[in-house]
C-alpha cells in the first residue's frame, strides 16, 4: 500500500536526522543510521515486508532512548501504534546500566509480538557488529558478557519469526566463535 512507503520513506528521513552525528560504538565508527537500516530490513525480510508499522518501529527505535524526540513527536508524526512500539522497546535511562540490562531480561517476555521481533533484529544486528566491527576498549570479558546477555534476552522472542530466530542464531554462533 503506497501509505505504507510513505511511512517508512519518512521514518527513514527522521531516524537518519535525529542520529544525524551518532556513531556506532565500534572501532569503525559506522554511522547509527546503518544499524537502524540493518534491523529494519532485517524484519522486513523475516516478515516478507507486509507489516509497515513494524518496519517503521525498527527504523525509530533508538530515537526516545539517544535522541532529543519525544513520544509526543512520534505519535503526531508516526501515529499512536508506531509511537507505542518504539516506547515499548525503551529503556529508561534514569536508571544504572546493569539494571536496565536487567530489566530487558524481565520484561521482553510480558513485550508485545512486534517488541519482541524487533528485539531479536536489534540483538541480531548488534552481535554481527561486535564481530566485524567490535567496540573500542572493550576488554574480551565483556564482549563475551554482552553475547551472553543478548542471547538471555532474546530467549523470549523465539518461536514467533524462524527467519528471525535463524539470523540470530547465526549472528550469535558467529561471535561466541570470535570472542571465545
Ligand atoms: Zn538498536
Amino acid at each position: 500500500m503506497s501509505a505504507d512507503i510513505v511511512l517508512l520513506a519518512r521514518a527513514a528521513d527522521y531516524a537518519a536526522r535525529q542520529h544525524i552525528a551518532q556513531r556506532r560504538k565500534g572501532e569503525r565508527a559506522e554511522p547509527y543510521i546503518n544499524h537502524l537500516t540493518e534491523v529494519a530490513a532485517l524484519l522486513a525480510e523475516a516478515t516478507g515486508g507486509d507489516d509497515a508499522t513494524l518496519l517503521a518501529g525498527g527504523l525509530l527505535h533508538d530515537t526516545l532512548e539517544d535522541t532529543d524526540a519525544t513520544y509526543e513527536d512520534l505519535e503526531q508524526r508516526f501515529g499512536p501504534e508506531v509511537a507505542a512500539l518504539v516506547a515499548e522497546v525503551t529503556d529508561d535511562k534514569s536508571l544504572p546500566k546493569e539494571e536496565r540490562k536487567r530489566l530487558q531480561i524481565d520484561k521482553t517476555p510480558g513485550k508485545s509480538r512486534r517488541a519482541k521481533l524487533l528485539k531479536i533484529a536489534d540483538k541480531t544486528s548488534n552481535l554481527r557488529s561486535m564481530v566485524t566491527s567490535p567496540p573500542a576498549g572493550w576488554s574480551p570479558e565483556r564482549l563475551r558478557d554482552y553475547v551472553v546477555w543478548a542471547e538471555q534476552v532474546v530467549r523470549s522472542c523465539r518461536g514467533l519469526n524462524p527467519a528471525l530466530d535463524s539470523a540470530f542464531d547465526a549472528a550469535h554462533a558467529d561471535a561466541k566463535r570470535h570472542l571465545g
